[in-house]
């Protein structure tokens, strides 16, 4: 846990650098912005952000696999020198302390133990950047770990770096902290403000909300139309009597304000029929959920299967809500026709 919390908050760290360079030099020049075979945007901060978590990984746990969003292959082609010479710069800027040399080949190199894409009976699973499009909006993003046994989530960290840590606080200052959310399993899901002072002794307990009235129903979902149909879950949420226009926030940052009672429900309504979701998309959030109190499944209400790889190929879609509003979604889901069964 530890470890873990420590290396999300050195990552979120680096991808705020990077942000306020990004800030400062305009979108139009130097933002470290290429577009890969998927033509997702990835950044510096992606490939930073795994690189020192995988550091500290390889340090603490050598003998875990790691199932990471990138690999340096990008990094490797003749035209990316800039870009590997900008990672390296960040990567340094957060090293303070750190005994081994950051140079181009050791941080290929941990960015490299990321990329593990077979199951193991215990590994870590890591979204360096999940939101890349909310992190180059300015919007939000998350840094997600998880560390898998048994084909079990059992410890996550999540930094947040652009939610505030108490849950209504509205419109953050921009000085104000962000928030790194963690869980063991059977141990309570917690926050903390991002910052110095990462003693888990001092986070705040976090549980999901209480309330079925449809009347104050909040759901949320991703504000990328191509990652969650937003026609489906309109439909749900009619069929369900919610009546507030849905919270769209980018990354797991969704999974924290189900976790702290901000919505009751988290819609993830896939908008092509082979899409299999990835395992870093959902591993953190789905424990810090659970440990919150609230339940996650697939749109037919099965468990999330953490035991096929690199994706969630038993599942489609997610629902993740509180208690009593879990089984009513998925209920609407089956009675609108839109279960993948
Ligand atoms: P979000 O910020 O919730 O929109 O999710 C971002 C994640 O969506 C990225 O990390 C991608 O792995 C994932 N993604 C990419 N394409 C799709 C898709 N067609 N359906 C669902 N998720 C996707
Ligand atoms: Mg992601």
């Amino acid at each position: 846990r530890d470890t873990a919390i420590g290396a999300v908050a050195v990552a979120a760290g680096l991808c705020q650098r990077v942000r306020a360079g990004l800030i400062e030099r305009g979108r139009g020049d130097g933002t470290g912005v290429v577009a890969k075979a998927d033509q997702s945007p990835v950044t510096v901060a992606d490939f930073g952000s795994q690189a020192v978590i995988c550091r500290t990984l390889e340090a603490s746990f050598p003998g875990d696999p790691v199932i990471g969003e990138e690999d340096s292959a990008e990094l490797r082609r003749p035209d990316a020198a800039d870009l590997l010479k900008k990672v390296v710069g960040f990567v340094r800027e957060v090293s303070k302390g750190v005994a081994i040399p950051v140079d181009a080949g050791a941080v290929r190199g941990w960015i490299d133990r990321g990329g593990a894409r077979s199951y193991h009976e215990r590994f870590w699973t890591l979204d360096p950047i999940d939101g890349t499009k909310g992190f180059l909006r300015g919007e939000q993003y998350a840094v997600a770990l998880a560390l898998i046994e048994a084909g079990r989530p059992v410890v996550a960290a999540l930094a947040c770096p652009n939610l505030p840590p108490t849950a209504g606080a509205g419109e953050a200052d921009p000085s104000s902290a962000g928030a790194i959310f963690f869980a063991v399993r059977g141990e309570g899901a917690w926050v903390l403000p991002t910052g110095n002072d990462l003693d888990p002794r001092k986070a705040a307990r976090i549980t999901v909300g209480s309330s079925d009235d449809p009347a104050l129903g909040r759901f949320c979902e991703s504000v990328e139309s191509g990652h969650s149909a937003h026609g489906d879950s309109a439909r749900i949420a009619e069929a369900l009597g919610i009546v507030a226009p849905p919270v769209r926030l980018d990354s797991q940052a969704k999974y924290a304000v189900v976790a702290r009672g901000e919505a009751d429900i988290y819609l993830r309504m896939p908008t092509k029929k082979d899409y299999r979701e990835a395992i870093w998309d959902h591993a953190a959030g789905a424990l810090i959920v659970s440990e919150a109190g609230g339940i996650v499944s697939d749109i037919d209400g099965r468990p999330l299967d953490f035991t096929r790889g690199p994706r969630l190929e038993a599942n489609r879609g997610v629902v993740v809500a509180n208690p009593r509003w879990h089984s009513r979604v998925i209920a609407a889901i089956a009675r609108l026709g839109l279960a993948s069964a």
